[in-house]
């Protein structure tokens, strides 16, 4: 019987807890509905969804040939210039790579504003890693063969679509493949495109074509901060200097201390002790130790209240050693800098993007699910410009590992296409 009760209690909190972090789902509002069954019903939409259906092989193709190009962190050149190629191909005009190393190209509408439609050219894969792709079946894999590879043929596939169907949307639309979008890169391709480039301050509207999957639209961005640390000290012999204050104490009080921090489940809010390194020998005081931190949130308040904790932690760690044993021969320092640092915010369930993306979903019968993540939308929507990430691929798996990828198959790609297109549609104008 008490098992009993507390089996149930213990799944009524679960259900609880399950309640207050699940995305909230609702049905798209009349007006944006009303907008994608008109643009659904044209026959210019019908014979761009047909030249998706037919262009399903060139895709897959176009997913091989740009994921055997490797792309690793900051060294994405080659890749880009085959992907300016494409573009070019495609009669995009303006085509460049910028400063920074992002390839854009316009697709000219009616100079009703400015959407940007974007996927990342980078990996997450080192120089020298293997990015021969291997089909079986319906499935391709090879490492950087979704993320996001995928993405970039897939917008490729967008502007196909539109060429063969003649669409001239309201908005001009600027197709990006941009750089620095994983780990150590810092969204650094997005955040010149938003602060620095030609472009800047003329989007009114934000895709990233990444992540996977039939029935989620990323509109929360997981803002992070990352941190090394390093703390130092006087050093000293083991045994002969013992008694002296020691950084690892410090560091090591740091880290136990980190983990007393509550943060809240929704907004999501975590952080982490993630890598260590330093000491002179085993038989030696060390004079220096560091450690890298990560902290993230989809909440901006959330994410400088723990930010604020860890650095109040740090100094206080520094302080009590000091307190503790001799700093006869020098006392205990802390320096944090500053490694990563992204954005965090959402974008409104209101917002057009959004209720367009709602909609093209319920047009197929898919209950949207939304989700936060850490993509290059987070800095769009840091500045306040509607932004969402979209699914690049139906099906996929393990993401920046060896054995990443995708599935192929033609039905759901081609739907999943479809609610993608129809949603970029509405939101440059048609
Ligand atoms: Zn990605």
């Amino acid at each position: 019987m008490a098992g009993r009760t507390i089996r149930w209690r213990g799944a009524a909190i679960a259900a609880a807890l399950l309640a207050a972090s699940a995305p909230a789902v609702a049905a798209p509002s009349p007006a944006a509905a009303a907008t994608i069954k008109r643009i659904e019903s044209s026959p210019a939409f019908a014979k761009a969804v047909a030249a998706i259906d037919a262009g399903h092989d060139k895709w897959v193709r176009d997913i091989i040939t740009l994921t055997e190009i490797p792309a690793p962190p900051f060294k994405e050149m080659a890749r880009a210039e085959a992907y300016r190629d494409m573009f070019v191909a495609r009669g995009l005009t303006d085509v460049e790579i910028d400063a920074i190393g992002n390839v854009t190209g316009l697709r000219k509408g009616g100079g009703e504003g400015l959407i940007v439609v974007s996927a990342h050219l980078d990996t997450v894969f080192p120089e020298g890693t293997p990015v021969k792709v291997r089909r079986e079946g319906d499935r391709l894999y090879a490492p950087g063969v979704g993320d996001d590879s995928t993405g970039l043929a897939t917008q490729l596939a967008f502007i196909d679509a539109m060429n063969a169907a003649g669409i001239r949307t309201k908005a001009d639309i600027l197709f990006v493949g941009t750089v620095g979008e994983e780990g150590l890169g810092d969204l650094r391709g997005v955040r010149h495109l938003f602060t620095k480039g030609k472009y800047q301050g003329r989007a009114k509207a934000f895709f990233s074509i990444d992540g996977g999957g039939m029935d989620s639209l990323t509109v929360g961005g997981a803002g992070s901060k990352r941190y090394r640390v390093t703390f130092k000290g006087p050093g000293g012999h083991s045994f002969g200097a013992f008694g002296l204050v020691n950084p690892m104490t410090a560091m090591s009080q740091a880290v136990v201390d980190l983990y007393k921090i509550v943060v809240p489940a929704n907004p999501k809010t975590t952080f982490s002790a993630s890598r260590t390194g330093g000491g002179t020998s085993v038989n030696s005081i060390p004079n220096e130790v560091w450690m890298e931190f990560d902290m993230r949130s989809v909440s901006a308040e959330e994410l400088a209240k723990v930010e604020k904790s860890f650095l109040a932690i740090l100094e206080q760690a520094a302080a009590t050693e000091n307190a503790a044993r001799s700093t006869r021969d020098g006392r205990i320092t802390v320096e944090p800098v500053l490694v990563g640092d992204r954005p965090a915010g959402i974008t409104p369930r209101e917002a057009d993007i959004v209720e367009f993306a709602t909609a093209a979903y319920a047009a197929e019968g898919i209950t949207l699910k939304y989700s936060s993540s850490s993509t290059d939308s987070n800095v769009p929507i840091s500045l306040g410009v509607p932004a969402v990430t979209i699914s690049r691929v139906a099906s996929g798996s393990r993401n920046h590992s060896l054995d990443e990828w995708i599935g192929i198959e033609k039905a759901d790609n081609v739907k999943l296409k479809r609610i993608g297109l129809a949603t970029i549609l509405a939101t440059a104008g048609m």
